[in-house]
């Protein structure tokens, strides 16, 4: 490394464009760059030490610096460092990997498509939906449902899909084959008196008369994140699968999990669809398969989908798609020995104990503070949402703000959260530990002080 540490706010702000940041507030603070991580902790290249709370980007499940996947991934770069799986070829350590991920699924699955990121495998679910649907002869079974505050990826379908409005101008997005429908957000969108079991009756009865008004034989699939992350740390109210499935099987309507987050164990079960009971016709999954290691996504098939693609597979020919790091060695390598530590560290377990005492520590450190309007989540999801008014909810007035303050004062603290607006969110390493846990709760109570 050959890198001016001196100059490295500067050289950065000369040199790289970053995703997702508001060039005003980088040019303000700076960019703060990180160089080494073991176990929950990040360390700046001038030496101060964080504890990632949000493992990365909802990641790292596994930690920093974990010699048993760093090794796997250098035995396997030295062996063989690249081959790809198009026009029949495949590689050894890919084809053992796919058959590790059918083993976890958490209902039969048929096959497993690779890719490099989670925004790709949701790309690849869609043009999965048409293709299926093309060869069962119902080719105009081509919209998709997502939900508004949904994050599905920032390509070109993905961002369309994704139900932030921030990331759909100024961009020529597709919009064509997308259709949104309400987010399942009780705290802030469920009528005044009415239960979660109810909201969720409300939010299925939606559901349907917008299947109804679009018409079903126009729709292919429904996408949902088991609990939404980048658009507010938005848990399912009580029923809300339960209520919704339904509709969506008497529509033939394909149910796609978004399980990029929430797959590998993020819920204290593997997938969320195992913590929500239900059977999901095609899920997405990336970051937790190689703890962030090496960029990789993994997309699961159900024989609904795969017997129609195999059974006209004569008729359809190619199936046009795929990305050069589909099936990538050095990931497979890297997915291979996340998933032996995930079921040896008996990972679940860790994330169900953790879970329960890190809400009830979060609770009982802010949960009367008067800036504090709710504390949701599932598993080690949780998110906090700041108000101007517990009693009326009231937003604050420059929510945006006010999170990067409680952000910026978490950090000076030693903590690394993520504002979402008014939402702080967490979704640390599957590894912390209560210690840890009580770390983060403290420095994150401080914060909130320090700014509210
Ligand atoms: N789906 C969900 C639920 C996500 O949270 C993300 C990213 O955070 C994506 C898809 C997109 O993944 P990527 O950033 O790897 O493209």
């Amino acid at each position: 490394m050959t890198l001016d540490i001196q100059r490295a706010g500067t050289i950065d702000q000369q040199s790289l464009f970053h995703p997702f940041t508001a060039i005003t507030d980088l040019m303000a603070d700076g960019p703060t760059i990180m160089a080494t991580g073991k176990g929950v902790r990040i360390t700046d290249i001038h030496g101060q030490e964080y504890l990632d709370g949000m493992a990365g980007l909802w990641c790292v499940n596994l930690g920093y610096g974990r010699e048993e996947i760093s090794a796997a991934m250098d035995a396997q770069s030295r062996r063989l460092s690249f081959f790809h799986a198009f026009n029949g070829m495949s590689i050894d350590v890919a084809v053992e990997c796919a058959e590790e991920l059918l083993k976890r699924a958490p209902v039969p699955m048929s096959r497993v498509f690779f890719g490099a990121s989670g925004s790709d495998g949701n790309e690849t679910q869609a043009k999965l939906i048409w293709y299926y649907n093309q060869l069962r002869g119902k080719p105009e079974k081509k919209k998709l449902i997502c939900r508004w505050n949904s994050y599905h990826g920032s390509a070109v379908l993905t961002a369309s899909m994704t139900g932030l409005p921030g990331m759909h101008s100024p961009f020529l997005l597709p919009m064509g084959p997308i259709v949104h429908t309400s987010a399942p957000y009780y705290y802030r969108k469920a009528p005044e008196g009415m239960s979660e079991r109810e909201f969720s009756r409300h939010l299925a009865k939606e559901l349907e008369e917008l299947i109804e008004r679009e018409g079903a034989d126009t729709i292919g699939a429904f996408f949902a994140e088991a609990v939404m992350g980048a658009g507010g740390l938005i848990p399912p109210p009580e029923g809300y699968f339960e209520e919704i499935v339904p509709i969506l099987r008497r529509h033939d309507i394909l149910l796609v999990m978004d399980e990029v987050v929430s797959g590998y164990g993020r819920l204290g079960t593997y997938w969320g669809a195992q913590m929500y009971n239900v059977e999901p016709d095609l899920i997405t999954s990336a970051k937790g398969v190689t703890s962030g290691y090496f960029p990789m996504s993994a997309c699961f098939i159900s024989p609904k989908v795969w017997d129609v693609i195999e059974s006209n597979a004569a008729a359809a020919g190619l199936f046009g798609h795929g990305f050069t790091y589909s099936a990538h060695p050095v990931g497979a390598a890297a997915a291979l020995a996340s998933l032996r530590l995930i079921d040896e560290e008996n990972i679940l377990a860790n994330v169900q104990q953790q879970s329960d005492y890190l809400f009830a520590q979060m609770r009982a450190a802010i949960g009367d503070h008067r800036a504090v309007g709710d504390i949701r989540g599932k598993g080690l999801m949780v998110g906090i949402e700041l108000v101007k008014d517990r009693a009326t909810k009231e937003t604050l007035p420059m929510a945006d703000r006010t999170g990067r303050q409680v952000l910026k004062a978490a950090a000076a603290r030693g903590l690394i959260t993520r504002a979402l607006g008014d939402t702080l969110v967490f979704a640390p390493p599957l590894v912390i530990n209560r210690a840890e846990v009580d770390e983060l709760v403290d420095k994150f109570a401080a914060a909130v002080n320090d700014v509210l």
